[in-house]
């Protein structure tokens, strides 16, 4: 079983994130602050942290400065709000293997964290997993870019999650509820017709056959 040490004050998220990833069966620690943080790492094994950025007291920075200072040397995902690409930059260069911005999906989240427990533990496999086909379409999890024929296509990060959740359950028809649950997680306004604008938008650059509509239950990417 994986251990994963969740660092995140914000209570909301670390419990939707314990409660997904118990799910999946992974053994979850979660702590709010960094001194325990700092602590724990050294005297518990970890299989992989979480990491948020803005922590009371030092930041997520510090606790990774000290992590990797005393030979902590598990995968750390950061989770940050702050999106600016120098965040991003200095988190990479201080020992982090990824990020994640939020608010995020558990989808991807989850993407993320597998693809970083495949590299570490057998990292001759890690590059075909990292590509799914589906049809005439590559989706690439690694460059996050999708190849039709010749052509690249690039997403935002919402419309990928929501190609990757298509290419994941291929010729199954996911609900409304299903795709809020895997592309947004927390983070929507359970009313809106989010959804159906984003298939749309998928519709648009992947070709207005790629994603069917079966009435009353939901979409299918077409396979
Ligand atoms: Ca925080």
């Amino acid at each position: 079983m994986r251990q994963i040490l969740i660092v995140e004050d914000e209570v909301r998220i670390s419990a939707f994130v314990e409660k997904g990833l118990q799910a999946k069966g992974y053994i979850t620690t979660a702590v709010g602050d960094s001194s325990t943080a700092v602590a724990l790492a050294l005297t518990h094994q970890f299989d992989l942290a979480l990491l948020d950025l803005g922590l009371p007291g030092e930041d997520g920075f510090a606790v990774l400065e000290q992590w990797r200072g005393q030979g902590v040397n598990f995968p750390v995902i950061i989770l940050t709000a702050r999106d600016e690409v120098i965040d991003k930059v200095a988190g990479l260069r201080g020992g982090a293997d990824d990020y994640v911005t939020k608010p995020f999906s558990f989808a991807e989240l989850l993407a993320r964290i597998e693809a970083r427990l495949r590299t570490t533990t057998n990292p001759g496999k890690a590059k075909e997993k990292m590509q799914l086909q589906r049809g005439d379409m590559v989706l690439n999890l690694r460059t996050r870019k999708i190849q039709i024929g010749e052509r690249m296509i690039e997403l935002p990060a919402r419309e990928f999650t929501m190609a990757e959740v298509f290419f994941r359950h291929p010729g199954q028809v996911m609900s409304r509820q299903q795709l809020l649950d895997l592309v947004w997680g927390y983070d929507y306004d359970p009313g809106s017709n989010i959804v159906d604008v984003y298939v749309g938008y998928l519709r648009k650059k992947l070709g207005n056959k790629a994603i069917e509509t079966i009435r009353g239950m939901g979409y299918r990417l077409k396979t």
